[in-house]
């Protein structure tokens, strides 16, 4: 253990508790002097002073090189280091793998993106799984700071995930032996609805505030909710079956095993099976039929009308159970276009309660392909931010991997 690490690990809670909301408030503001940080955190200026200084030995920030002088005081501005500690994210779907490499900022340094051959063994995945993070863990610049994993599927305790019902020959994968054994680290584990809200919640601090209700509208439909920007985990830490809400007794026939949940109607795979059967058009793509209602074509806005009364009524229901502050959507759907949006806005507000309307932002969303993976490193750096345990073993020399 090197001189800086030990002096770290050996201080009092206290001083570790100091220094993590220095660096929490310097995260959620970068650029800010020691005096700013000092106001921000509720801190005073000496506390601060000794938690910028613990914090610059273990390369977690540096000043940013710009200065100016305030009042005849020269003012530095401190930013998270850019070339500092490391973090991997992994975001495991049934048809690709995808990793990326960020900083402490969220940045991305380094991308990956492996697909998955269809009909793939288990054995295939979980070795196209492995050579995904000894390549970012080569890649590393620095010390690796943790790695973050989205997963499908259910069963979320990271040693039974039950990827069954979308990859039969991934049962019972040990997710957290593999990387204990493989990488000797313990990596922070989230579905997939989780880690997008992760991501929503780096880009958004609003929605820190209150509730905030996550719908993604794609092949699937799947929903998170935060309190104070704090996940609600639910049983095993499943989001939630948003998409097999029934929404019509003795409806289609659902991949679930159910009759008329809402996904067989208001999926993407469902809209464009309609869309194909009713236009006549076999390769119709989802941004194609939204063309089509922009161009006012009769049935194209007859279907997608119906497909935003339909979710429109699955998610005012969600809100009035819920009175949330925020509605975040996103996801494929959402292609259909700007007369689709404001259709599906229009129908939740006219069946809010006058108490879950009033102060309801609703958030029209879009997320790269690099969304997941960004997501997963951020459940590391939401750890490390907030917990002195992880924060004070993450500044041990120990590296991952090496
Ligand atoms: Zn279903």
């Amino acid at each position: 253990m090197d001189e800086e690490s030990s002096k770290i690990l050996t201080l009092s809670d206290l001083k570790i508790r100091h220094t993590l909301m220095v660096l929490d408030a310097l995260r959620r503001n970068e650029g800010m002097s020691r005096s700013e940080l000092a106001k921000s955190a509720g801190c005073d200026n000496t506390t601060v002073t000794r938690s910028v200084r613990l914090l610059m030995n273990g390369k977690l920030i540096v000043a940013s090189g710009k200065s100016e002088s305030m009042k005849g005081r020269p003012r530095e501005a401190l930013i998270l280091n850019p070339k500092g500690p490391q973090i991997i994210g992994i975001s495991l779907e049934p048809n690709r793998i995808d990793g990326v490499l960020v900083d402490l900022s969220g940045r991305i340094r380094q991308r990956l993106d492996t697909p998955i051959a269809a009909m793939s063994s288990g054995a295939c995945y979980m070795d196209a799984f492995r050579e995904t993070v000894s390549t970012l863990l080569k890649a590393v610049k620095g010390r690796c700071l943790g790695m973050g994993v989205s997963t499908f599927g259910a069963g979320m305790d990271a040693s039974h995930l039950d990827f069954s019902v979308h990859f039969p020959d991934l049962q019972e994968v040990d997710l957290l032996e593999t990387c204990r054994r493989n990488f000797g680290v313990e990596p922070e584990v989230a579905d997939m609805m989780r880690c997008r809200m992760q991501v929503e919640l780096a880009r958004e601090p609003e929605l820190r505030k209150g509730m905030a209700l996550l719908v993604w509208l794609g092949g699937g439909i799947g929903m998170n909710i935060t309190v104070d920007g704090q996940p609600v985990p639910g049983h095993r830490n499943h989001g939630g079956e948003l998409g097999h809400n029934v929404c019509e007794p003795d409806g289609l026939p659902c991949a679930c095993g159910r009759r008329g949940c809402l996904e067989t109607r208001c999926s993407t795979g469902a809209v464009l099976m309609f869309a194909r059967m009713i236009l006549q058009i076999n390769d119709l793509n989802i941004s194609q039929l939204g063309a089509l209602v922009e161009a006012d074509q009769p049935e194209a806005v007859a279907l997608v009308h119906e497909v935003a009364q339909r979710l429109g009524i699955a998610l005012a229901n969600q809100l009035n159970n819920l009175n949330v502050n925020n509605l975040v959507l996103d996801g494929e759907l959402l292609q259909l276009g700007d007369r689709f949006r404001d259709d599906l806005e229009t129908e939740i507000r006219r069946l809010l309660f006058p108490i879950a309307a009033h102060g309801l932002q609703i958030h029209f969303r879009h997320m790269d392909d690099d969304g997941l993976a960004l997501g997963a490193a951020s459940l590391v750096r939401e750890r490390l931010f907030s917990d002195p345990v992880f924060f004070a073993k993450a500044l041990s020399p120990k590296r991952i991997g090496k």
